[in-house]
C-alpha cells in the first residue's frame, strides 16, 4: 500500500511499464527514451538485482558455432537459420556500439568448438566450405569457420581429436554489461525499481492494470511490455516460451592457464572460457531437458557431476582445481530460436525467447520492441 507522497512522487501512471530488467527490458526502455525523450518509461524487476539469464550467463559474445548451426540446417532452411545469425551479429555490433567495448571488457578473442571423436571432428570439417560459403552469402562475414593453427596443442585439452575456430566470436564480462546497461538506461531518465515482481495484468482502453506480488501493490501504465524471457509462463499462458536452466561453475585460479578464447562442445550445450585467471564452464542441460524445464534456483548433481568430469578429463587434466563458484540461471527457449516480439493484447507486448544467444539478441530484440510500441497508439 503506498502513502499518498510514495504515490505521488514516484507511482503515478506511467506511458510504458516494463517488467524484466535483462538485456532486453534495458535495451527496449533506453531505445523508448533515444526515440521519444519525453515518454515517461518505468522498469520493474523482481530481483534486489537483475535476477535471469543476463546477470547469470558465460559472456560468449557469440552467434554460433558450426555444429550448432549444422544442427540448425538440417532442422530449418537456409534463409531462416542465417537470417537469425544475422541477427545475432547485428545484435553484437548494436551492443557494442550502445555501451563501448571499454565498458563491457569485450575482447576480440574468437571462439573454437572441440570435438571429442575423430569421426565428429571429421565430420564438421569436411562442411567448413558449404557453412562458410552460406555464411558469406547472406550475412558478408567471409572464411568464419577454419582449422585453427594451435590445433597441434589443443591448449593441453586431453581426449579431444580436433577444433574447429570462429574468427568472429568474442567475449565479454556480463557483470560489466548489465551494470553499464543499467548506468545508460538511468542516464536517459528511466526509472529502475528492484523488488516489484508482477503477479497478473489486466487490460482495456484506457491502458493497463499493473498488480505486483511484491510489495503487495496495484500501478497504472499506458502500455505493457514484458521482457520476462523464462519466466514469461508465471505472468501468462500461451506463449511457445519455456524455462531452460543453466548451471555454471568456476574454478579456484589455475597456474599457467592456456585458455584464450571461447570453447563450444557438444552442439554448444557445453561452453568455458578462462576469466581472471579460472575456468568458467557451463551446460550439461541436454543430460535432463525435462529436469531443467524449471525456474527453480536449485542444482542437478547429475550435470554437476558431467560439468566436474569434463573439467578433469578433458579442460584440467594436469591441473588441480576447486569449484569456487557455482549458480543457475534461466533461459527462455521454445521450438523455434527465433525471438517473440508482438502486440499481444491491447496495450501490451512481448519481447521474449532469446534462447542460448541474447548476448547477442537482446539489444536489437529490445529496440524492435520499443519501435513495436512506438507505432501503436
Ligand atoms: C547459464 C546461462 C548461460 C548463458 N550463456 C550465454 C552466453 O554466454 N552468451 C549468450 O549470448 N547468452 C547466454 N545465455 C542466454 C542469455 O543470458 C539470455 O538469452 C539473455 O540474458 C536473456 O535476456 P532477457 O533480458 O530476455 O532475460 P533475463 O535476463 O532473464 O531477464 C528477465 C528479467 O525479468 C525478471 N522477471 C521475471 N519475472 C518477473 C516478474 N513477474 N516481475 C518482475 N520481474 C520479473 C527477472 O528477474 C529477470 O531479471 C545464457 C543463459 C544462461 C542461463
Amino acid at each position: 500500500m503506498f502513502s499518498y507522497w510514495q504515490k505521488s512522487v514516484w507511482f503515478q501512471k506511467t506511458d510504458v511499464a516494463i517488467i524484466g530488467s535483462g538485456i532486453v527490458g534495458l535495451s527496449a526502455a533506453i531505445h523508448l527514451k533515444i526515440k521519444n525523450p519525453a515518454l515517461k518509461v518505468t522498469l520493474f524487476e523482481k530481483g534486489f538485482l537483475p535476477a535471469g539469464g543476463t546477470s547469470k550467463n558465460a559472456g560468449f559474445a557469440t552467434f554460433g558455432s558450426i555444429s550448432e548451426i549444422s544442427d540448425d540446417l538440417s532442422h530449418h532452411n537456409s534463409e531462416a537459420v542465417f537470417s537469425l545469425a544475422n541477427n545475432r551479429i547485428r545484435g553484437l555490433y548494436a551492443l557494442r556500439n550502445l555501451l563501448s567495448d571499454n565498458l563491457i571488457r569485450y575482447e576480440a578473442s574468437g571462439g573454437y568448438e572441440i570435438f571429442k571423436t575423430e569421426e565428429e571432428y571429421s565430420f564438421y570439417s569436411e562442411k567448413i566450405v558449404e557453412i562458410n560459403t552460406l555464411f558469406e552469402e547472406y550475412t558478408g562475414l567471409k572464411n568464419v569457420y577454419s582449422i585453427p593453427d594451435e590445433n597441434a596443442d589443443y591448449f593441453g585439452f586431453n581426449n579431444t581429436a580436433g577444433l574447429i575456430f570462429n574468427q568472429y566470436e568474442g567475449l565479454l564480462n556480463s557483470g560489466n554489461l548489465i551494470k553499464a546497461l543499467l548506468e545508460k538506461a538511468r542516464s536517459f531518465g528511466v526509472e529502475i525499481f528492484n523488488g516489484f515482481e508482477l503477479s497478473r495484468f489486466e487490460s482495456d482502453s484506457n491502458g493497463v492494470d499493473l498488480f505486483f506480488k511484491t510489495p503487495d501493490v496495484q500501478i497504472q501504465s499506458s502500455k505493457l511490455l514484458l521482457c520476462t524471457n523464462g519466466f514469461t509462463g508465471q505472468i501468462l499462458s500461451g506463449l511457445d516460451v519455456n524455462p531452460a536452466r543453466g548451471l555454471v561453475l568456476v574454478t579456484s585460479p589455475i597456474e599457467n592457464l592456456k585458455l584464450k578464447g571461447g570453447f563450444h562442445h557438444n552442439k554448444g550445450y557445453d561452453y568455458f572460457r578462462e576469466i581472471d585467471g579460472r575456468v568458467l564452464l557451463g551446460g550439461g542441460r541436454n543430460l535432463d531437458i525435462e529436469g531443467e524445464t524449471t525456474t527453480e534456483e536449485s542444482i542437478n548433481p547429475q550435470i554437476h557431476s558431467y560439468l566436474v568430469s569434463l573439467l578433469r578429463e578433458v579442460i584440467l587434466p594436469d591441473s588441480p582445481f576447486t569449484i569456487e563458484y557455482e549458480w543457475t540461471g534461466v533461459m527462455g527457449v521454445g521450438k523455434t530460436k527465433k525471438p517473440i516480439v508482438e502486440n499481444i493484447q491491447p496495450h501490451v507486448f512481448c519481447a521474449v525467447r532469446m534462447g542460448g544467444m541474447g548476448v547477442a539478441l537482446g539489444t536489437l530484440t529490445g529496440a524492435e520492441a520499443a519501435d513495436l510500441i512506438l507505432s501503436r497508439n
